[in-house]
């Protein structure tokens, strides 16, 4: 069969580079939307300490120049101020597309989704490029299968208050496999379980970081519902090294990238009292509408196919984030306590 635009360009990439198979690669051009946020920031780390040339192209929505500010200096480092939704002309050898408003508090209204992600894979397109969309396990809805499983279709309300955002990533999920089947376009899809981590956004009204900053502060934790509901929690090293290992791996996807670990929102917060307060109170919330009653990764296939599999747990990946965020939230004073 013939080689794709992909392997074409790579094949010249390659063999420009003139260094003998085996030996060390020659650095790819990569971009990362989104790359200013949370997961973004802790790829970009991964991909210059690999030796690429990293673009990110963000636009500050929920991001920050915090969060990469120390590759500034890197002449193999780029930041674009750029918002998706507009077309964009670049050329590299991979694109990791993430940009995205990722939390129900911003996330309302917002065309990135749709538009951002047309753009980006008509980028991919014309450049033939390798385009990975970190899509979410938000496809699978209110779940009906327990655990997921990536051929589970899923179970969501098309107009609730949740849909912009899950609807906009199975649409993308869509976008993505028709300019694989149609223009011959090389991707990868992820499906992202909650994850947490150091550079979480501070309050973008996730509960991680809800709590971790609500017990830094002497708050109490509010626990939306009964706070019997389920999530499993994903360190973001773990979730790097899967996209990595998804971009650079000869598979499609779908793949589940997430920890099957899976706590209720009551046990969550028991984690965090250990962690910071065990004084912390907890304070009941009404729950938002629509939200889904558990959620737990299936994550066979990506063990099979990626040979990846999660490494932090919850009582190991919670501490580092809790130091960055005492950091953030108090300068370098440690006035929270313990
Ligand atoms: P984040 O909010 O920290 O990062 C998103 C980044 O995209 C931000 O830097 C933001 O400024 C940027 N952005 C938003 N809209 C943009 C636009 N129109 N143009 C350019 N940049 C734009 O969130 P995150 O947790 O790092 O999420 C990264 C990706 O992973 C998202 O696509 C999200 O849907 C997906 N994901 C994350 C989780 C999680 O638990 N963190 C779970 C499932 C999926
Ligand atoms: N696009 C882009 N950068 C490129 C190529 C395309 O941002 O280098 C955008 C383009 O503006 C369009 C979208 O990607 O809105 C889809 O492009 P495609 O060529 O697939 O579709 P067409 O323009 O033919 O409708
Ligand atoms: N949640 C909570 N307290 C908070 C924020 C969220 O109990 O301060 C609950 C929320 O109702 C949901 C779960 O925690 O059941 C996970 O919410 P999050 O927004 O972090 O992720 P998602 O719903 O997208 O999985």
């Amino acid at each position: 069969s013939k080689p794709t635009p992909y392997q074409q360009r790579s094949a010249v990439v390659h063999s420009f580079g003139k260094v003998p198979l085996g030996l060390k690669r020659k650095g790819l051009r990569i971009v990362v939307t989104g790359g200013a946020g949370f997961v973004g920031s802790h790829l970009v780390d991964r991909l210059i300490e690999r030796g690429d040339s990293v673009i990110v192209v963000d636009n500050f929505f929920t991001g920050r120049k915090e969060n990469v500010m120390h590759h500034f200096r890197n002449p193999r480092f780029e930041l674009i101020r750029h918002d998706v939704v507009e077309p964009l002309l670049l050329e590299v050898d991979q694109i990791y597309h993430l940009a995205c408003p990722a939390s129900p508090v911003h996330y309302k209204f917002n065309p990135t989704n749709v538009v951002g992600t047309l753009n980006m894979l008509g980028l991919a397109k014309r450049i033939g490029a390798r385009f990975l969309l970190t899509s979410t396990s938000e496809v699978y809805g209110d779940p009906l299968q327990h655990p997921q499983k990536e051929t589970y279709w899923g179970n969501v309300n098309p107009i609730g208050v949740r849909s912009c955002y899950d609807e906009g990533k199975r649409t993308a999920e869509t976008l993505t496999m028709d300019y694989h089947r149609g223009a011959e376009v090389e991707v990868r899809i992820a499906r992202i379980f909650n994850t947490y981590g150091p550079r979480m956004c501070l309050d973008d009204g996730r509960v991680v970081s809800n709590f971790v900053a609500q017990a830094l502060r002497k708050e109490p934790l509010t626990v939306y519902g009964d706070g019997k509901q389920t999530r499993s929690f994903q360190y973001v090293s773990d979730l790097v090294e899967g996209l990595m290992r998804l971009m650079e791996g000869e598979h499609v996807g779908p793949f589940n990238l997430g920890n099957p670990g899976e706590f209720t929102m009551l046990e969550l917060a028991k984690v965090v009292q250990e962690t910071i307060d065990p004084e912390a109170k907890i304070e009941y919330r009404p729950n938002t509408e629509d939200d889904p009653h558990k959620r737990k990764p299936d994550i066979t296939k990506a063990k099979e196919q990626l040979g990846w599999e999660p490494k932090v747990d919850l009582h190991t990946g919670l501490p580092l984030m809790v130091s960055d965020f005492r950091q953030r939230i108090f300068g370098d004073h440690k006035e929270g306590g313990t």
